[in-house]
């Protein structure tokens, strides 16, 4: 029987680069995949294939709507070739997952696929092809999440659908319903409303991407109703049928009032849950929390000491780079060194166009600990850069302490906004003030140069281009 220092079950971002980080640090490493593939679902069925969806029905919708006013002509009619479309993001996820296989490879990691489950503490039992144990001194659960649903929807995988099934559409739908107006649904619905589809949202709670600040679920509300988004806040949905190529939802909005709405296509997109089937987690004395999650310590250590669990199968953000952060956690911590990582400076980004970024404290959450705080922000079309390019929508937002200065809260809609938050994140590691970034030079003309104004206005009100 094959001997390990560390086994780990899963290979999406956590667990592949947990396995990466223990190599490293020389310990003899195995991963365990169920699928025929690395990657997990970031990178088979998540942020990879979705963010090629995007850009490709970004560039279509460009074509369309804006290459006339760029000045430049295409002769005879523009159309989407959704055949080619995902053909595309499928090859874009084949040479991602690719690339994991050479990375084990590279750092000599013991690559087993088939589906893990404890026979104890130290032994796994792997179901593949042929049926493999192995041994492992330590144990990193890495195992993941799966699309959750409502108790009443039967998901068909044909027009009651997943993220999943989205990423796989073989035609546009006329109407697609998209039922919860978070990260996954907003960014699904955008890429098939740029392609032609009419698309209605329906969100239990009072606004879209209701866990980041409020400013920027009103912002990106407006921006995509400009959009012709059909948003429905504050509605419960209450039943969901299907009628052969139609689907029929119904949902209470606010005033207890039955609204129904009919598409060709349904997008349940209300959440994810923790994935733990067939692991048989009990045998090794794993224990899980009432909500599915298996229960860590301040360490990510299970309740069984040598085990530990990572990513999106314990509880925080389901996020592709939080997971990152825990694999190397716990890599280090069984290599005997102590890692940290701060939660609070774990960004949060929506795809969407104008895209959404975020780290740090919400105004409601700085309200609600009782902080003082002031703010600084500016409007995207201020910028040079934003009409040269024509992306007007948008602010950045900086929350500073009131006393000291120091940066709190980071928010903002717009165009890269996924890239540039990666500023706000240095600054705030290293626990940088609003006028530090206001005295940084930003080069011009960059969308950048917001960040640098939002600083200004929060040092002293003292942005210059407004
Ligand atoms: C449509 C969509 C878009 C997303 N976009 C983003 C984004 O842009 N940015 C971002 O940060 N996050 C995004 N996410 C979330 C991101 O994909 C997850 O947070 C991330 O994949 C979690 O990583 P993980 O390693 O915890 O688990 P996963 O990536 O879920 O990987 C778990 C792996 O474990 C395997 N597994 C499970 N049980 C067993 C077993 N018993 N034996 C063997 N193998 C097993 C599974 O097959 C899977 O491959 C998106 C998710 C979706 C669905």
């Amino acid at each position: 029987m094959n001997s390990y220092d560390v086994a780990i079950i899963g290979s999406g971002p956590g667990g592949y680069v947990a396995a990466i980080r223990c190599a490293q640090l020389g310990l003899k490493t195995a991963i365990i995949e169920k699928y025929s593939t690395l990657g997990g679902t970031c990178l088979n069925v998540g942020c990879i294939p979705s963010k090629a969806l995007l850009d490709s029905s970004h560039h279509y919708e460009d074509a369309v709507k804006h290459f006339e006013e760029h000045g430049i002509d295409i002769p005879g009619d523009i159309k989407v070739n959704l055949k080619q479309m995902i053909a595309r993001k499928q090859s874009v996820v084949d040479q991602t997952t690719g690339g994991i296989d050479f990375l084990m490879k590279k750092n000599n990691i013991d690559v087993f696929q088939g589906l893990g489950s404890f026979k104890d503490e130290t032994h796994i039992i792997i179901s593949g092809e042929k049926e493999t144990e192995i041994e492992a001194k330590n144990t990193i659960i890495a195992t993941g999440s799966k699309p959750s649903s409502l108790p009443f929807i039967s998901i068909d995988k044909e027009r009651v659908i997943t993220s999943t099934e989205a990423l796989k559409l073989k035609e546009i739908p006329k109407h697609l319903i998209v039922i919860g107006g978070g990260v996954i649904g907003l960014e699904l619905g955008q890429v098939y409303k740029r392609l032609g589809a009419e698309v209605s949202v329906i969100e239990y709670m009072d606004r879209i991407i209701p866990t980041m600040d409020s400013g920027l679920s009103k912002e990106l509300n407006k921006v995509l109703k400009k959009q012709k988004f059909k948003i429905n806040i504050s509605h419960k949905v209450k039943s969901v049928e299907r009628k052969g190529d139609e689907v029929i939802v119904k949902a209470d909005n606010k005033k207890g009032e039955e609204v129904e709405f009919k598409g060709d296509y349904c997008l349940v997109s209300v959440g994810r849950r923790p994935y733990t089937d067939g692991l048989n987690a009990e045998a090794a004395g794993v224990k899980l929390n009432d909500k599915g999650q298996i229960e860590v310590n301040e360490h990510l250590q299970t309740s069984v000491k040598n085990i530990y669990a990572i990513g999106d199968v314990i509880k925080g953000a389901m996020l592709a780079h939080k997971a990152e952060e825990e694999g190397v956690f716990v890599a280090e911590t069984i290599a005997g060194q102590k890692p940290h990582i701060d939660y609070n400076l774990i960004p949060g980004v929506v795809y969407t166009w104008p895209e959404v970024a975020a780290v740090g404290q919400t105004e409601e959450q700085l309200k609600e600990a009782g902080i003082e705080y002031k703010v600084g922000q500016f409007p995207m079309r201020a910028l040079g850069r934003s009409r040269a390019s024509m992306d007007l929508d948008g602010f950045v937002k900086i929350l500073a302490d009131k006393t000291t200065d120091e940066i709190l809260g980071f928010h903002m809609v717009g165009a890269r906004a996924a890239d540039l938050i990666a500023e706000a994140v240095v600054a705030m590691e290293y626990r940088a003030s609003a006028e530090d970034i206001s005295r940084m030079s930003h080069a011009h003309p960059t969308f950048a140069e917001a960040i640098k104004e939002a600083a200004l206005a929060a040092t002293d009100d003292r942005a210059l281009h407004v």
